[in-house]
């Protein structure tokens, strides 16, 4: 079994290339939840989404999130009501939206309810939120404290940010089987997804810290740095303000104490030379995902490099 951790866009991207290379049984996806949304009284997943579109085939390949295909009558309608449409939410990926918050009325879990949408949609793969709990990432601001997708998607990431914490993550407890998902697994691969917002909640919960350290199968991160500098959205900033050098130095030290390798891009590969010093394993590649055939290859390298380790530990004992 293979366990990737991921937050949406980076991550979806990563995962639909492990997608294509293992059997859907042999995946599970461990997902941040903590920019999870309470909106028009609904109950949004953005994460689980996207991954959860990404691997029914449907998640909008222009916007990189939503429905493909969608049309907005919902969210026009809503403005025309005076009610608040700075969150775009689509028709059809409302439906998921009002199911889920059905389900979760109802009282089945988070796991419950991301399990239940992802069979109706298809999909073999197991996708567990973090946690069945609440945590909820906050961002300090000059303007205050802004929930994420505040600061996101309603005020575009414009913001200095001076700190980042998740709020309820100390008396939050794991979702059913994702530690065993982690200790089980014959590779841990850390999606290149944000280093703070979507894999430093997932790291916040307790026990998936101890849980990677512990683990005998290797702990493979992809950068999601390049240079200095994120590939999309603020990953850089949010390293920054959290005392995290922007680089793949910074990747580092946010998974120090459980990472055995890291894949960077081709042109840090100098960089990555002085952290093999410190015993981490570096391999450079285009980690770049452009296209389909980019998402194949970078899931194959990364793949590739815990798989070796796997044998090479084997041979060892
Ligand atoms: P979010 O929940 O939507 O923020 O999604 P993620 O955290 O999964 O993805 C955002 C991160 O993915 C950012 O830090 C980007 O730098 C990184 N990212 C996006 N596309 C790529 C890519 O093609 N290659 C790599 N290496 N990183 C990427």
């Amino acid at each position: 079994m293979i366990t990737v951790l991921t937050g949406g866009t980076g991550g979806a991207k990563f995962v639909d290339g492990l997608s294509r290379l293992l059997p859907a049984e042999e995946l599970t996806i461990i997902v941040n939840t903590a920019d999870d949304y309470r909106w028009w009284g609904l109950q949004v997943s953005p994460d689980l989404d996207s991954i959860t579109y990404m691997l029914a085939g449907i998640l909008s390949s222009a916007r990189g999130w939503g429905v493909e295909g969608d049309t907005f009558h919902c969210l026009q309608t809503m403005q025309k009501l005076e009610q608040p449409a700075w969150f775009s939410v689509g028709d059809r990926d409302l439906a998921t939206h009002l199911v889920r918050t059905r389900l979760l009325a109802e009282g089945h879990r988070l796991s419950q309810a991301t399990e239940i949408i992802a069979g109706k949609l298809g999909i073999g793969a197991r996708i567990l939120p973090m946690t069945d709990d609440s945590v909820e990432t906050r961002i300090k601001t000059a303007e205050g404290e802004l929930g994420f997708q505040e600061y996101f998607v309603r005020r575009s990431c414009r913001d200095q940010v001076h700190g980042v914490r998740f709020v309820g993550d100390s008396r939050s407890r794991p979702a059913p089987g994702a530690l065993e998902a982690i200790t089980a697994a014959e590779a841990v691969l850390l999606a290149p997804s944000n280093p703070v917002t979507s894999i430093g909640p997932i790291l916040s919960v307790p026990g998936f810290s101890d849980a990677l350290a512990r683990t005998s199968a290797p702990v493979v991160a992809v950068s999601p740095i390049i240079g200095r500098t994120a590939v999309s959205g603020p990953a850089a900033n949010l390293m920054a303000a959290q005392g995290l050098e922007p680089s793949i130095v910074g990747v580092v030290d946010a998974y120090r104490g459980f990472l055995d390798m890291l894949l960077v891009h081709e042109s840090d590969a100098h960089a990555g030379r002085k952290l093999e010093r410190e015993g981490l394993e570096v391999h450079a590649a285009d980690i770049l995902m452009r296209t389909n055939q980019d998402r194949l290859r970078v899931a194959r390298s990364a793949l590739a490099l815990a798989r070796r380790n796997v044998v090479s530990t084997a041979e060892v004992e």
